[in-house]
C-alpha cells in the first residue's frame, strides 16, 4: 500500500483547511468539508473491506449507500489538519442500509465525522441530483458574509443583488445567486433538510449568524466560490464604512455581463426593462 499522506485528495484537503484557517474563516473547530471519492482513488492507499468502526446516523443516507467521502472530524481544528491528518480527518463509506457510516481510515483518537454530516450528505444528494460531477461540500464561518447577515436584509434576491453589485466577477461565478435558510440549530437534520432544499437551486447557502455552505465539482472551484462571495461581502462592508455606495453596477450592465460570459442570472433577480 502507498502512503495515504501522498494521496492527491488528502493533499487538497490539507491545503484547503490550512487556507481556510489562515483566512480566519475557521476559528477553533469551525467549518467542515466533505469530499466524495471514487473507490479507485482510495484503493492504492487502503483496503476498503477493512472496516475499522461503524458510526450510526439518524437520517436516511441510502441515496449515498456505498459512496466514499473524506470528511473533516467533529471538534477538530483546521489549524491542526496539516500536522496530524489522520487524527483530524477520516475516510468513510455510507453503509448499505443508509443508517450509518463505516470508518475506513482516520479519526485515530476515536473521533467522528463532522457534526454537520446531515447537512453535508443531504447537500451531496441534492447537488448530485442536478450535477453528477459534484464532489465537494464546504462549510466555513466566512467573516464578512457572516457579518452581513446582521446588517443586510435576509432576502435571497436582495442579498444576491448586493453581492453581484460589489465585484464584477460575482455574477459570472454564482449566477444562481445565494440561498438563505432561517436561523436553525447547527448539526441537526432540520438544518440539513433546509440547506439541501436550497442546494437544488444554488451552490451557495447562507446560514444567518453562523456562516456559509458552498458546493462544487472540485476543491478549488468550491473554495473559489466561497472566496468570491466573501470578497464581495468584504467590499460591501468597506463600502458601508465609507458612507455607502454613490453608484453601482446597473442591472443593464449585469445583464450585459451575463450575456458576454454565457451565464443566466437567476430569473427575476435583475430588473427587466
Ligand atoms: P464540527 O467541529 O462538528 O465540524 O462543527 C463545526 C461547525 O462549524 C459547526 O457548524
Ligand atoms: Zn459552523
Amino acid at each position: 500500500m502507498e502512503n495515504i499522506e501522498n494521496a492527491p485528495f488528502l493533499r487538497e484537503m490539507i491545503e484547503t483547511t490550512s487556507n481556510l484557517y489562515r483566512l480566519g474563516w475557521d476559528e477553533r473547530n469551525g467549518g467542515n468539508i466533505s469530499y466524495l471519492l471514487e473507490e479507485s482513488e482510495i484503493t492504492p492507499y487502503l483496503d476498503p473491506t477493512n472496516v475499522l468502526r461503524l458510526i450510526p446516523m439518524d437520517f436516511d443516507g441510502k441515496a449515498l449507500a456505498g459512496k466514499y467521502f473524506l470528511v473533516t472530524g467533529s471538534g477538530k481544528y483546521f489549524k491542526n489538519v496539516a500536522k496530524a491528518p489522520a487524527e483530524n480527518l477520516g475516510i468513510i463509506r455510507i453503509a448499505e442500509d443508509g443508517a450509518g457510516v463505516e470508518v475506513l481510515w482516520g479519526y485515530t483518537d476515536g473521533g467522528t465525522p463532522t457534526s454537520e454530516l446531515p447537512s453535508h450528505l443531504m447537500s451531496h444528494i441534492a447537488r448530485l441530483s442536478v450535477n453528477p460531477k459534484n464532489r465537494i461540500v464546504m462549510h466555513c464561518h466566512a467573516t464578512h458574509l457572516l457579518a452581513m447577515t446582521f446588517t443586510h436584509e435576509l432576502d435571497e434576491r436582495l442579498f444576491t443583488r448586493t453581492l453581484w453589485q460589489m465585484c464584477t466577477e460575482c455574477l459570472v461565478v454564482f449566477p444562481d445567486g445565494v440561498g438563505i435558510v432561517p436561523w436553525l440549530i447547527p448539526g441537526t437534520n432540520e438544518i440539513g433538510i433546509a440547506t439541501s432544499e436550497k442546494m437544488k437551486e444554488t451552490r451557495l447557502v447562507v446560514w444567518p449568524h453562523h456562516g456559509i455552505y458552498g458546493s462544487g465539482e472540485t476543491m478549488d472551484e468550491t473554495f473559489g466560490l466561497i472566496e468570491t462571495a466573501e470578497k464581495a461581502a468584504q467590499v460591501y462592508t468597506i463600502v458601508c464604512a465609507q458612507g455607502g455606495a454613490k453608484q453601482t453596477i446597473t442591472d443593464e450592465e449585469l445583464t450585459q455581463l451575463g450575456e458576454r460570459f454565457g451565464v443566466n442570472p437567476k430569473e427575476g433577480y435583475l430588473k427587466e426593462d
